[in-house]
């Protein structure tokens, strides 16, 4: 277990900024440069000190710290959405610190990862998922979303993503915005705590984007 998590943090700290041609990137920042778009995968062409010439934008410029380093295999995937319980008949995805239709695109939560951030939490602490939806507890490996499929082959040794500081329906402290399916494998398995990174609200804010509905 202990190896995963080092092996996650070596790859944060190794560079940060600091590229080769060929480094596959993701777009940390916001409106600097308006033809990126944050969260996104580039390829490194060129480095020019401390800017690079991106593959998929051979004219530009950007510096290069407005940029961290892309593994498929070890960045946060997913998006979570904010809305509310009339749109959705479900309460767990509304923030009340956030409001009412914006995502965030967890890969953009990757520059934030440090061995700070990285705690072992008690479970009890922390609203997941299909416990506040369906009220499924760590009595089983079953849940209604997925048929299980989820809980059973989660990664337990990938830490999942809580959020602090935010108003959880359940009066938790913790708001869990990725790894529930490993929680309830955690509890299935007699674990009482959860290694997660643990982010302020405040520190994550303005990560959120306006969702553009569809119609
Ligand atoms: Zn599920």
């Amino acid at each position: 277990m202990i190896s995963g998590v080092i092996h996650v943090l070596e790859l944060d700290m190794r560079r940060h900024g600091l590229f080769e041609p060929g480094d596959c990137v993701t777009y940390d920042g916001f409106h600097q440069y308006p033809e990126l778009l944050g969260g996104d995968v580039y390829v490194i062409d060129e480095v020019l000190g401390d800017m690079v010439r991106l593959h998929e934008f051979p004219e530009g410029k950007y510096d290069s710290y407005l940029f961290s380093e892309y593994y498929s295999g070890d960045s946060f995937q997913h998006y979570i959405t904010t809305a509310s319980e009339e749109e959705t008949g479900e309460t767990h995805w509304l923030i009340p610190e956030i409001g009412e239709g914006y995502t965030l695109r967890l890969r953009r939560l990757n520059c934030l990862r440090s061995e700070e951030s990285l705690k072992d939490i008690d479970i009890s602490e922390i609203q997941w998922n299909q416990n506040e939806k369906y009220g499924v507890t760590g009595e089983t490996l079953h849940c209604p979303c997925c048929n299980g499929e989820r809980v059973l082959y989660a990664e337990l040794q990938y830490p999942g993503i809580l959020l602090d500081g935010t108003t959880t329906s359940t009066g938790c402290r913790y708001l869990a915005i990725d790894g529930s399916h490993r929680i309830q494998k955690l509890l299935y398995y007699g674990s009482k705590t959860a290694r997660c990174y643990v982010f302020h609200i405040d520190e994550v804010r303005n990560y959120f984007e306006k969702l553009i509905k569809e119609h």
